[in-house]
Order: C-alpha cells, then sequence, then structure tokens
C-alpha cells in the first residue's frame, strides 16, 4: 500500500457481534464502495490505524480497523472494512455517510483460538492505533487531509429505512 487509502462509504448493519459479544462495536462499510479501491491499491488484510469522519459531525476521530475476512469467525467470504471508533457515541449512526483514511499497518488477520484472546488483541491493537496516530508525523497530519472534510453530498446520507427520502 504505498500512499493511504481513502473511502467514503456508508455504514451497514453487521452481524451485531462487536458491542454484544466483545464490548467493541465496529461500524461496518458498505462493501459497495471499497471492493474495487481494495483492490486497486492492493489493500493486504489485516489491522490498520486511520481517521474517521462521520458525516454530519464536526469532529475527526481516530479508528482502529480490521480489513479481511473475520478468521475468527470464519463468516465472511468477501472482505469487510469495520471501524472501532476510538470514542464513546450516544447512539448509532447506521446509514451515516463516513470518510475514512487508511493509514498505519499494525498486524496481519489473525485466527484466534477464544473470544478472550481477541478482545486481548483489540485491546492491544487500540493502545499501538493510538500511539501511531499520535506520534508519527505523516499519520499524526492525514487527520487534516481535506478528503475527511469535505461536505459529501447529502443524497449519500439519506435514511436507509425510508424509501421517499
Ligand atoms: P454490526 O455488526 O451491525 O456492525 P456492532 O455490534 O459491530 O454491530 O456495532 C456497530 C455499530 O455501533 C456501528 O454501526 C455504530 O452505529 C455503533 N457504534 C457506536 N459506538 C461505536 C464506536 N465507538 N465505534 C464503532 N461503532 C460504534
Ligand atoms: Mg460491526
Amino acid at each position: 500500500m504505498p500512499h493511504p487509502v481513502k473511502i467514503r462509504a456508508q455504514i451497514v448493519r453487521g452481524f451485531g457481534r462487536g458491542s454484544k459479544l466483545l464490548g467493541f462495536p465496529t461500524a461496518n462499510l458498505d462493501p459497495q464502495a471499497f471492493t474495487q479501491i481494495l483492490a486497486d491499491n492492493s489493500v493486504k488484510h489485516g489491522v490498520y490505524a486511520g481517521w474517521i469522519h462521520i458525516h454530519p459531525q464536526k469532529e475527526v476521530y481516530k479508528t482502529v480497523l480490521s480489513v479481511g475476512l473475520n478468521p475468527t469467525f470464519h463468516d465472511s467470504v468477501h472482505p469487510t472494512v469495520e471501524c472501532y471508533i476510538l470514542h464513546r457515541f450516544d447512539s448509532d449512526f447506521y446509514g451515516s455517510t463516513v470518510s475514512l483514511i487508511i493509514g498505519g499497518y499494525i498486524r496481519e488477520s489473525v485466527k484466534y483460538g477464544s473470544m478472550d484472546e481477541l478482545m486481548e488483541a483489540i485491546k492491544s491493537d487500540e493502545i499501538w492505533g493510538n500511539d501511531m496516530l499520535h506520534t508519527e508525523p505523516q499519520l499524526r497530519k492525514l487527520r487534516d487531509d481535506p478528503f475527511l472534510h469535505e461536505d459529501v453530498d447529502s443524497s449519500m446520507n439519506g435514511n436507509v429505512n425510508e424509501s421517499n427520502g
């Protein structure tokens, strides 16, 4: 991956496992938005640190994200992009458009033997990711990348539960 990969996508429903089972909610990106981008940029499966903007909020948040097949659960045929955002939200944001920049590589995808092992791994990913985004100047400055701050077309923000917007 020669340069940071940028994806704009809507948040879709996954298996509801992130928050319910593990205590780490992961915002799942709509595969339609990233499949070609991952292929074009030869994005290796694994865990990354990056920055995410949930439109139309104002802030840009740190995120630790996985690109891959969820090997611990072995239920994905197609890769998913799932972002654990390092912020506490008062409510869900399914259907929102996000702008994501995938920055630093943390580790490869691993098939864990237990939920405890997976949770320990995510905790350390959070620590590493948080640290990288602060201390590596190349990653830190991505926070200000115009891609994250562009106005998105409001038609991309349609409520997924309404037919006539
Ligand atoms: P799903 O399988 O549908 O992705 P999760 O249990 O992984 O369900 O929860 C993800 C959802 O939780 C996100 O789509 C988002 O709406 C919400 N959410 C709340 N807080 C966060 C957070 N800190 N990081 C990611 N998603 C969050
Ligand atoms: Mg999820």
